[in-house]
């Protein structure tokens, strides 16, 4: 368990395709989605707020449910952004953190997004498996939308 994979704004990078990609080195397979190692490690703090919070650029917070404007509009857009497409919700992310801590919170990662032909986890911008599907993400057109008709997740 990586705690270093879950961002300040309570994105799992462990779901993100960027970072899926790069564990599976799909490139050498074949597939080309961009490399991530995760917000954290590679020092960014905050892909998606950093540039637009004091706070985070000056690493005042770990997580975005320290600050007292949580959970603000930047991130209340972002939220919605993520709900709509990509069945999760960060505000629901942090407040699970606050509440129950993070080995209880990737735990509960693993298997809401456990894939359903392996032990990983199937990536949160498409809904596919890295290590079993493959072929599937080399062929989809829209790498970052799932499948309307997919059912990937065990418990959604
Ligand atoms: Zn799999």
């Amino acid at each position: 368990m990586r705690e270093d994979l879950i961002a300040p704004c309570g994105m799992d990078c462990a779901l993100c395709s960027g970072y899926l990609a790069l564990k599976y080195r799909v490139k050498e397979k074949g597939l080309k989605v961009p490399y991530c190692m995760g917000c954290r490690p590679r020092g960014k703090q905050c892909a998606f707020l950093k540039k637009r919070c004091a706070l985070l650029a000056d690493e005042k917070v770990v997580f975005c449910y320290e600050c007292s404007e949580f959970p603000c509009e930047n991130l209340k857009r972002i939220d919605k952004r993520y709900q709509t497409l990509y069945r999760m919700s960060l505000v629901d992310n942090l407040n699970f953190i606050n509440k129950n801590g993070l080995a209880q919170f990737i735990a509960h990662q693993r298997t809401k997004w456990q894939c359903p032909d392996c032990s990983e986890v199937v990536c949160c911008h498409n809904g596919l498996c890295f290590n079993c599907n493959l072929e599937e993400l080399k062929h989809k057109k829209k790498m970052y939308r799932w499948d309307e008709k997919k059912q990937t997740q065990k418990n959604p």
